[in-house]
C-alpha cells in the first residue's frame, strides 16, 4: 500500500473517532483521546529533529555540486521570483473571493459578541507574541547568523540556509582532495538522514490517526455553523489556489501532469495537514521531491528548504480572507487601494511567518494593521480563532504544494527530467496527424 493511502486511513479513522467523542459528548472517551495526544507530539518531534541535519547535509552537498555560483544565482532568482509571483495570485483570489461572497456581511450581532466574548483572552495572548515579533530591518538583519550553531539550535531556518550556502560555495574553490573529504562526510549524512525518515514515515498512519483524533475531539463544531461562510470561502480559496493555479504553472510553465503530480506528491500535503507545520514536514517533502519526482538534490535542497520558511501561499490567502471577513463585520469598507496594500502586505507577512503551527494568525495582525484595522485587531482575532486549527491545517498542505510546485518547476526550467509518470506522455503520431 502506498504511503499516501496509509495516512489518509489513518486520517479519515482518526476524524471519525474524534467526531465520535466529540459529538456523543462522552467524557472519558474525550479524555482518552485527549491523553493520547502526547504520541502525536513525539511523532512531531520525531520528524522535526531530522530537519538541521538533512537540511545542512543536503543544502551543504547540493551547493557544492553546482559548480558555479552563477548557476546558484540563477535558480535563487527563479525560485524567489515563483514563490512572490503564486503568493501575490493566491492573495487575488482570496480578495476576489471576499469582495464576491461577503462572508462577514451575514454574521448576527450576537454571534459576533459571543465569538469575541469567548476568544478574547486567547486573542490578547498572540497580541502580545506579535508585540514582541521583530521589525523588517530587524528580520533581515538576522538573516546572517552570528553563531550558525545558535541558528541551527534554535531552528532558525534561514539564517542556517544563509550559512550553509556560503559555506557550500566556499567549498567549491578549495583543494579538491578536501572537499572531496567535507562532501564525502555530508554526503553520508544525508543519505543516513533519507534512511531515518522512511523508518519514522512507518509510524505516520498511527500518528495522523491520534494527531486528528484528539483536534476533531476538541473541536468546537457550533463554532462551524457560525462560521460557516468565513471558513467556505477560506477554504474554497485554498482549493482553486491548490487546483487550479499550481496545475496551471504545473502544466504551462513546467510541462507537467498536475494529475499525476498530485498523486505522487499527496502524502506531503497530507502530513503538513496533520502536523501544520511546513518545518516538520520538510523532510518528507525534500525525500519526496527527489524521489518520486525525480528532483535534483540541488534543486530540492535549495528551494524547499527555503520554501518551508518564505513560501506560504495559504497563510497569504487565508490573510486576505480574515482582513475582509473582520472589515465586513466591523462595517468598515476596504476600497480597492487599500487591497493593494493587503496583497504586498499579506505577500511579506506569510514571507516573516514561521512554518509552525498557528503562525499566520500572529503575522495576520501585520496585515490588519496596514489597512487602518488596529481597532479591530484583538476583537477580530477572538472571532476567527475558534476555526483557526482547522483552517491551519488545509492552509500547511497548500504552503508544501507551492513550495513543491516550484521545485518541479525549477527542475524542469534547468532542462532536469523528471520521473516518467508525471511528465505527459507524447502524443503518438497518428493522433497528431
Ligand atoms: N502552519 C503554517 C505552516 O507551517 C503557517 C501558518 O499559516 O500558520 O506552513
Amino acid at each position: 500500500m502506498q504511503l499516501y493511502t496509509k495516512i489518509l486511513i489513518g486520517l479519515v479513522a482518526g476524524a471519525v473517532v474524534g467526531a465520535a467523542a466529540n459529538l456523543s459528548g462522552i467524557e472519558p472517551f474525550q479524555n482518552f483521546l485527549g491523553a493520547l495526544e502526547p504520541l502525536g507530539t513525539a511523532f512531531i518531534n520525531l520528524i522535526t529533529m531530522i530537519v538541521v541535519p538533512l537540511v545542512v547535509a543536503s543544502l551543504l552537498v547540493g551547493t557544492a555540486s553546482l559548480g558555479d555560483l552563477r548557476k546558484l544565482g540563477r535558480i535563487g532568482g527563479k525560485t524567489l521570483l515563483f514563490y512572490m509571483c503564486t503568493t501575490a495570485v493566491a492573495v487575488s483570489i482570496g480578495l476576489g473571493l471576499s469582495n464576491i461572497v461577503k462572508p462577514g456581511a451575514g454574521v448576527a450581532e450576537t454571534t459576533r459578541n459571543e465569538l469575541a466574548a469567548r476568544y478574547g483572552g486567547d486573542a490578547a495572548a498572540r497580541m502580545d507574541l506579535a508585540a514582541n515579533a521583530p521589525s523588517w530591518v530587524e528580520t533581515l538583519m538576522s538573516v546572517i547568523p552570528r553563531n550558525p550553531i545558535q541558528a541551527a539550535a534554535n531552528m532558525e531556518l534561514l539564517p542556517l540556509i544563509f550559512f550553509t550556502i556560503c559555506f557550500g560555495a566556499a567549498l567549491t574553490v578549495i583543494q579538491a582532495d578536501r572537499r572531496d573529504a567535507v562532501l564525502k562526510f555530508f554526503e553520508g549524512v544525508n543519505e543516513t538522514s533519507m534512511v531515518l525518515i522512511n523508518w519514522i514515515m512507518e509510524l505516520a498512519p498511527y500518528a495522523v490517526f491520534v494527531l486528528i483524533a484528539s483536534v476533531v475531539g476538541n473541536f468546537g463544531f457550533d463554532l462551524l455553523q457560525s462560521l460557516a461562510v468565513y471558513t467556505l470561502v477560506v477554504v474554497s480559496g485554498l482549493l482553486l489556489h491548490a487546483f487550479g493555479t499550481y496545475a496551471l504553472v504545473l502544466r504551462f510553465l513546467a510541462g507537467l501532469n498536475p494529475a499525476r503530480f498530485y498523486k505522487r506528491i499527496a502524502a506531503v500535503p497530507l502530513l503538513a495537514f496533520s502536523t501544520s507545520s511546513s518545518n516538520a514536514t520538510l523532510p518528507l517533502t525534500i525525500e519526496t521531491a527527489e524521489e518520486k519526482l525525480g528532483v535534483s538534490n540541488e534543486v530540492a535542497s535549495f528551494v524547499l528548504p527555503l520554501g518551508a520558511t518564505i513560501n506560504m501561499d495559504g497563510t497569504a490567502l487565508y490573510q486576505a480572507v480574515a482582513v475582509m471577513f473582520i472589515a465586513q463585520i466591523y462595517g468598515i469598507p476596504l476600497d480597492l487601494a487599500d487591497q493593494m496594500i493587503i496583497v504586498m502586505t499579506a505577500t511579506l507577512a506569510s514571507i516573516g511567518a514561521a512554518g509552525v503551527p498557528s503562525a499566520g494568525i500572529i503575522t495576520l495582525i501585520i496585515v490588519l494593521n496596514s489597512v487602518g484595522l488596529q481597532g479591530q485587531v484583538q476583537a477580530g482575532i477572538a472571532l476567527i480563532l475558534g476555526v483557526d486549527r482547522i483552517l491551519d491545517m488545509l492552509r500547511t498542505s497548500v504552503n508544501v504544494t507551492g513550495d513543491l510546485s516550484c521545485a518541479a518547476f525549477v527542475a524542469r526550467t534547468e532542462g532536469e527530467t523528471l520521473l516518467p509518470d508525471v511528465v505527459p506522455e507524447p502524443i503518438p503520431i497518428s493522433a497528431a496527424d
